[in-house]
Formats: structure tokens, C-alpha cells, sequence
């Protein structure tokens, strides 16, 4: 086949390349040496050659990348998509050309390929989450927030589903591409910008960080007289009070609005003028606690009031989707480095106080109880909106209108419930281990059967009886066997770990599992001469296999 180029590109062939920059150091920023790296192209076109025709054809690796989640307009793919795009008039590509469209980015493309990243079964964890959202669109609970005539008239019918991994892979469902007003999730971010412009010590000279136990906007101050915490309405208006207060207000709002495209991954925040408007208008509330606060000195020095107070309900009309939002929830479980460009937007200490706060305050008066049963840093907002952080994951965002009488969204927390019984991704769920029978995505199936198996068999060999019992501890099956159908018993009576056999006799596991060879335990004990184990597997029945 003859393949005609629309442009002539050049192959790397000098010493070496660097990945893009802007990417994060750790991931990306190594020189691979041409020799390894024509191997390793070479390996993921053999990779992506299923027919063995030694030609592949031109959507295999488009198709391929979108099968582990990543988007083809994710930026970190770019230079590798447009390169593709030279060759959309050809059926089919040859190695050499896959790796001239590969070589830039293949970093990203390899670690895909791969099954390396952060959730490695993608279509399989999509497909649950698809049913989750499902089930979840069935409960019709609560009521939309109608305090605003805004809120009032949205369509209280939409669920929008978004999640974004650490490693980029995106997925979102149903209406996740709406617009809504962030309204208390911009109390975190808001949190994170002032923690990044004064520091911890500083910002917390101003703010508290307690639960309130106390609804989300009471006229109430901790014992020190400050709000109880930046998650609640007097303690992010006493954060707005912080952000670049020496700017004019017109660019401190810009500024807020950069950092919200940043941590989306370059996608700009929209703005609700009328929620604007409506918020100042009906805000009797706020305004009270804005006095209430000045009278106890809550505010820096030079504070303008009402300016704070318009700031707030400015940085509460963002407009944003579930779709944006689970990439700024996907950048804070990235320690503050966004996951689609690679850009490091907050520090990593900023996003552990955050995480800390939106843990412990950020569901309103559910904040223990979400704790306690999702385990999972979020915050809500009265448009339905729930963000939520699966740290070192993923971020997620459910939004949906209707509200419980605590202000959260009804699906929201529905569909986290059904996130954590599906998933073992509560804070605390890895010290469950397998018990409760709950997947876990960050890896393959076969590999989390086929590592407790191994470590099985490991702990046996070495007579180690405490491992043991923390596997048994953790739900491992005893009667499990490898590949080989080589059991733990087997392992031990070969090596001779008589209290380790007695246990496992005494647990009451089968003495006579038959490995692939068609041995038994007894076999075992018996070629190695451990008369004790012989002693105690006949004594239970154990009989020869027929191996010789
Ligand atoms: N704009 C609302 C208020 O300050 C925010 C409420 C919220 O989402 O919790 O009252």
C-alpha cells in the first residue's frame, strides 16, 4: 500500500526527548534515550496490532485511548491527535508512523496503553457508574431551593453525573454538561485561594476550623469570636475579605475566575448575573451576619463590608457544570495539580487544609454523618451541586436540584451512598479489605485475586502464621490456590510448617486440594521428610495424589 504524506515530519532520532512542558515532573520529565524509546513504540504497536498484519488500522489508536477514558481533546494528547489528523486520508498506519504520531506525547499514550493508569478496568468502572446513576435518577425526593426565583424555575428533573480522574480519565452522564451556580462550592476553592495568598497561621487568625453544628448561614461566632469555619456563610465571607484585598473588586473577581479555568482545566466558569442580583437583593441574612461580624472584628483591617459582601454573592453566581466541576474536584485529589494540563494550581499543603475542612464541615449540618458514612471530603451547594474528593483517585460531581431539608442535593447523596457500597472507596474502607465484598477500581480484578493469593501462599511458605491471620482477617479464602492450583496448604507441608498445617487443619481447609501436577499436600510433606506435617495431614484424612 502506498501511503502519501500531506507533510513531512521529523522523527526524533537525537539522543533523547522531553515530554511536553507544563506536564508534572514526576510523570513526565525524563530523557528516554532513541534506542529504548523505538522499543517501546515498537511495543505498543504490537500492542495495538491485533491482526499481526504488521499495519494498523488509523483509528486503532484513537479508539484504544478512548477505551481507558482519556478524551481525544485532552491537552496532553495534542500534539499526538493533530499528527493523527495528517493522516486521516489513510486506511491504515504503518509502525513508523505510529510512532512519528505517538512520539510526543508518549508518556501519556504508553502508560494508557498500558492499563496504567489510575483506574485500569475503565469501561467496566463507566458501566457501573452509568448504573449508579440510573438507579439513583429513580428517587424524585426533595425540593429545589426556591429563595431566589433563579433557583426556583430550574428544571428540577436533571441529574448530571462527572468524574475525572487523577490521570485525566473522564466520563459524564446525563445532564453533566448544564450550566448551574456553584453557590457554596466556591467556599473551598475560595478557602484555597486565601490559605495560598497568606498561609495557614494568617488566614486562620480570621477563621475557625470546628464544625459549626449550627445551620449554614446562623448569626453565629466561635468562642474567639471568629466564624466557626471557612465552609459556612460567615467564614467565606470573611475569606472573600481576604482575597487580594488590594485590587480593585473588578480584578479580584477576574482572579477568582482565572483560578476556576485553571482548576477546570483551561475551561472558563460562566457568570449568573440575575442569581447575582437576586442574591444581594434577598440577602437580609447575610447582611446581618456581615454586621454582626464587623461589630466583632472578624474582618482584616480596611475591610469594605458591603464590597465583601457583593463579592460573595458574586463568587456564588459562578456558573459551572458537573462536568468542569469534577475536573476542580479531580485537581484537589491531585494535590492541586490539574490532571488534564499537567499545571500544579494550588499547593499540596493548600488542598490537604481544604480536604481536612470540607471532610469534617462540607455538607452543611450532614457533615458527621457524610463523614461517618461516605468518608469522603465534598461540598454542596444549594443549586444541587455536590463535589466530591476521592483523594490520589479521582474527583466526582453529582448535580441535581432537589435538596433535602439540611440543603443538600437528594441524588447527591443517593448516588454517593450507592458509590461507597459499590466501591471501596471510603477513607477508612482499606482497613475493611475485602470483607464487605466491595471492588476496588484503582485495580484490575484478576490482579487484586491474583496479589491476595500470592501473599497467601507467600505468608504460608514462610511459616508466617500472623500474616495469615491478618489475610483471614481481611476475607481471604485459605481454600484459594495460584495458577498452579498450588494451595497454601501445599506451601507449608512442602516446607515443613507444622504449625501452620495444624492451623490450617484446625480452620478446616481441604487437605486434599490436587495442583496441577496432581499432588497433594501429603505429596508434598512427604518428598520434603517433614514426619511432623505427614503426621498431622494423615491424621486428618489426607491421602497421596497422583503424582509419583
Ligand atoms: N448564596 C447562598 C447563601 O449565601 C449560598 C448558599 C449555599 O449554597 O449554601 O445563602
Amino acid at each position: 500500500m502506498t501511503r502519501k504524506r500531506k507533510d513531512t515530519l521529523e522523527v526524533a532520532t537525537g539522543a533523547g526527548v522531553f515530554a511536553p512542558s507544563g506536564a508534572p515532573p514526576s510523570a513526565h520529565a525524563r530523557i528516554v534515550p532513541s534506542g529504548e524509546l523505538a522499543a517501546r513504540e515498537g511495543q505498543l504497536f504490537r500492542a495495538l496490532d491485533t491482526r499481526g498484519e504488521g499495519e494498523i488500522p488509523l483509528a486503532a489508536l484513537s479508539d484504544a485511548l478512548v477505551q481507558t477514558g482519556l478524551r481525544l481533546d485532552d491537552p496532553r494528547l495534542k500534539e499526538s491527535m493533530e499528527c493523527l489528523a495528517r493522516f486521516a486520508d489513510e486506511p491504515c498506519v504503518s509502525p513508523t508512523e505510529l510512532r512519528e504520531i505517538i512520539q510526543p506525547n508518549l508518556l501519556l499514550v504508553e502508560r494508557a496503553l498500558q492499563g496504567s493508569l489510575v483506574i485500569p478496568e475503565w469501561r467496566e468502572f463507566a458501566q457501573e457508574i452509568r448504573a449508579i446513576y440510573e438507579a439513583t435518577k429513580q428517587n424524585e425526593g426533595g425540593k429545589v431551593a426556591d429563595y431566589i426565583p433563579q433557583l426556583g424555575r430550574v428544571s428540577p428533573d436533571q441529574f448530571g453525573v462527572a468524574c475525572c480522574t487523577i490521570d485525566g480519565q473522564r466520563l459524564a452522564i446525563g445532564d453533566a454538561g448544564v450550566d448551574f451556580c456553584v453557590q457554596s462550592c466556591t467556599k473551598p476553592i475560595n478557602y484555597c485561594l486565601a490559605l495560598e495568598e497568606h498561609g495557614q497561621t494568617e488566614v486562620h487568625t480570621y477563621l475557625g476550623r470546628e464544625p459549626s453544628g449550627r445551620g449554614f448561614n446562623e448569626l453565629s461566632l466561635n468562642n474567639d469570636h471568629k466564624p466557626h469555619n471557612p465552609m459556612i456563610n460567615s467564614g467565606a465571607i470573611v475569606t472573600c475579605s481576604l482575597l487580594k484585598p488590594g485590587l480593585p473588586i473588578a480584578d479580584r473577581f477576574d482572579y477568582v475566575m482565572g483560578m476556576w479555568k485553571n482548576l477546570a482545566g483551561g475551561v472558563k466558569a460562566g457568570f449568573s448575573n440575575s442569581t447575582y442580583l437576586s442574591e444581594r437583593q434577598t440577602a437580609d441574612r447575610n447582611f446581618a451576619l456581615g454586621y454582626f461580624m464587623r461589630e466583632n472584628k472578624c474582618f482584616p483591617k480596611n475591610s469594605e463590608l458591603v464590597e465583601t459582601l457583593e463579592f460573595y454573592f458574586q463568587c456564588c453566581s459562578i456558573e459551572s457544570t458537573a462536568e468542569s466541576l469534577a475536573a476542580v474536584a479531580g485537581t484537589l485529589a491531585n494535590g492541586g495539580v490539574c490532571p488534564t494540563t499537567g499545571q500544579r494550581v494550588l499547593q499540596p499543603g493548600t488542598v490537604r487544609d481544604c480536604l481536612s475542612l470540607m471532610y469534617s464541615c462540607g455538607m452543611y449540618d450532614f457533615s458527621g454523618e457524610f463523614a461517618f458514612t461516605i468518608g469522603l471530603p465534598a461540598k454542596s451547594g444549594v443549586a444541587g451541586a455536590l463535589m466530591i474528593v476521592v483523594p490520589n483517585v479521582m474527583g466526582l460531581c453529582t448535580w441535581s436540584p432537589r435538596l433535602d431539608p439540611l440543603g443538600n442535593s437528594v441524588r447527591g447523596i443517593d448516588f454517593c451512598k450507592r458509590l461507597v457500597a459499590r466501591f471501596n472507596l471510603h477513607n477508612y474502607d482499606h482497613l475493611v479489605g475485602s470483607l464487605e465484598n466491595k471492588k476496588d477500581p484503582r485495580r484490575r480484578a484478576s490482579d487484586q485475586r491474583a496479589d491476595s493469593v500470592t501473599t497467601l501462599c507467600w505468608a504460608a511458605s514462610q511459616g508466617d502464621l500472623r500474616g495469615i491471620q491478618s489475610l483471614v482477617a481481611r476475607g481471604i479464602d485459605l481454600d484459594s490456590a495460584d495458577y498452579d492450583g498450588r494451595s497454601p496448604l501445599h506451601l507449608a507441608a512442602a516446607e515443613g510448617h507444622a504449625h501452620v498445617v495444624k492451623s490450617f487443619v484446625a480452620r478446616g481447609v481441604q487437605v486434599n486440594p490436587v495442583d496441577r501436577w496432581g499432588g497433594t499436600p501429603l505429596d508434598d510433606a512427604r518428598r520434603g521428610g517433614h514426619a511432623a506435617v505427614v503426621e498431622l495431614l494423615e491424621a486428618a484424612g489426607a491421602h497421596s495424589g497422583a503424582r509419583p
